[in-house]
């Protein structure tokens, strides 16, 4: 509690979050009407909807814009730094190419998690190599592109959920 108080950054060293555009209400839209805006966007437009002219559902990402008292990219000096993380269902999904209810997730989410090491150590700690010789490599890669940050989301927007890409030029080239 102290180090949060006091921001003391020889003991706090960093938050470890999962990426805000993964939530259901990040961007601004119409679930039905197949509309994802930004603040920007949703701006010029007048708060309507493109679609059907009724006003749009306004996300997180737009209150924070508004709540903003100082420039965007503006960085306090006393910042903590954040990791990101994508939760490991999540990633095993994306591998897979299949829901993270499915039953092959599941199975071998649990593998995982008994057999090698807790979730956190496996998206945080564990070495690549370590990674790469007791997990599935698809996996593994995926992983490794979480920790550097290679990935991309689709905001979630009026009540869906963000979509991550973690494989988008695989994916992209094999309808090729
Ligand atoms: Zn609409």
């Amino acid at each position: 509690m102290e180090a949060i108080k006091n921001r003391d950054r020889s003991k706090f060293l960093a938050t470890i979050e999962f990426f805000p555009e993964e939530g259901k209400y990040h961007f601004d839209g119409h679930r039905n009407c197949g509309v994802s805006l930004s603040p920007e966007e949703t701006l010029k437009l007048g708060g309507k909807c493109p679609v059907c002219s009724k006003p749009l559902t306004i996300g997180v990402l737009n209150r924070v814009h508004k709540l903003a008292d100082r420039p965007n990219g503006y960085v306090d000096e006393k910042k903590v730094p954040y990791k990101s993380l994508i939760p490991l269902d999540e990633i095993i999904a994306e591998a897979y190419g299949v829901g993270t209810s499915s039953k092959k997730v599941k199975e071998e989410y649990e593998r995982i998690v008994s057999v090698v090491a807790p979730e956190l150590e496996i998206l945080m700690d564990k070495s690549e190599a370590e990674l790469f010789s007791a997990i599935d490599s698809k996996i593994a890669e995926g992983i490794m592109k979480v920790r550097r940050g290679e990935v991309e989301i689709a905001p979630g927007y009026d009540g869906e959920y963000g979509k991550i890409k973690i494989f988008k030029e695989e994916r992209v080239n094999s309808l090729f």
